[in-house]
């Protein structure tokens, strides 16, 4: 995380009692928020120090089970390092980000508050390259955590639009993806050769010089020009069968890298 926070040497953290296993970036799909469900509690490292407790010595867990918190002030605390596999929201831990509010999330949090969430949320998904859902615990599990107001805020969506001027990009990285993961389904049934013409030819030829191979203009023609970049790339790409066509393997290789 790029932006301001007190990390685990600066709240004091406790020596994990095993090794973090990472998150594999592959399989995140969206963030989950959780609330101490305390009112009037403690705040600062202090809250962060007894969830720790909390969990290590009362649950028996390795560490403290969040990502992040954000107290009732904005300060984001790291909680298991960045990218750690966390251990609040059973059955999703190895899919999700984990980020805890100090306090309770049935009272409205501070701007404060709203904009530390909002901090955490835009870095995770610009972690993971955008596209994460995010849901409050009790979308997952029988509890009535983040709280109601939390919660609800939560499922406005609006934590999922960047403020203007933020850094995290603004396409939809997931339903690019899936488009993407659509033609490639029609490029396997008919592999892209020579002779033939459209849109996903064009995607190839617009793609191809990312690699270095220059295919001449991307005019959605699968020209002898097209045919040599491909092959260029499947010879430098080593696993491909090089031939010039655009199969599945070569779709892939080219926009899933
Ligand atoms: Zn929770």
């Amino acid at each position: 995380m790029r932006a301001d926070y007190v990390s685990r040497e600066e709240w004091g953290a406790t020596k994990p009692t095993k090794k973090w296993t990472y998150l594999n970036p592959q399989r995140v799909q969206g963030i989950v928020v959780h609330h101490s469900g305390v009112t009037g509690g403690p705040t600062g490292a202090t809250a962060v120090q007894a969830f720790e407790r909390h969990h290590m010595t009362t649950r028996g867990w390795s560490s403290i089970a969040y990502n992040w918190l954000v107290d009732v002030d904005g300060t984001i605390y790291e909680g298991r390092r960045d990218g750690a596999v966390g251990g609040a929201t059973k059955n999703w831990n190895f899919k999700t980000v984990a980020v805890s509010y100090v306090g309770d999330g049935h009272e409205p949090l501070s701007l404060e508050a709203q904009q530390g969430f909002r901090t955490v949320i835009d870095e995770s998904q610009h972690t993971y390259s955008g596209g994460l859902w995010i849901k409050g615990h009790r979308d997952l599990a029988s509890t009535s955590c983040p709280g109601n107001w939390l919660y609800d805020w939560v499922g406005t969506g609006t934590l999922l639009v960047a403020p203007p001027g933020a850094h995290v990009p603004t396409v939809d990285w997931g339903g690019l993806i899936a488009y993407m993961q659509a033609l490639g389904a029609e490029v396997q049934a008919r592999p892209l050769r020579r002779r033939m013409r459209g849109v996903k030819v064009r995607l190839v030829q617009a793609t191809l010089p990312r690699w270095g191979c220059d295919p001449g203009a991307a005019d959605g023609i699968f020209g002898w020009r097209t045919k040599a970049a491909v092959r260029r790339f499947q010879r430098e790409c080593g696993f491909l069968k090089v031939n010039g066509v655009v199969n599945r393997a070569t779709w892939d290789a080219l926009f899933f890298r």
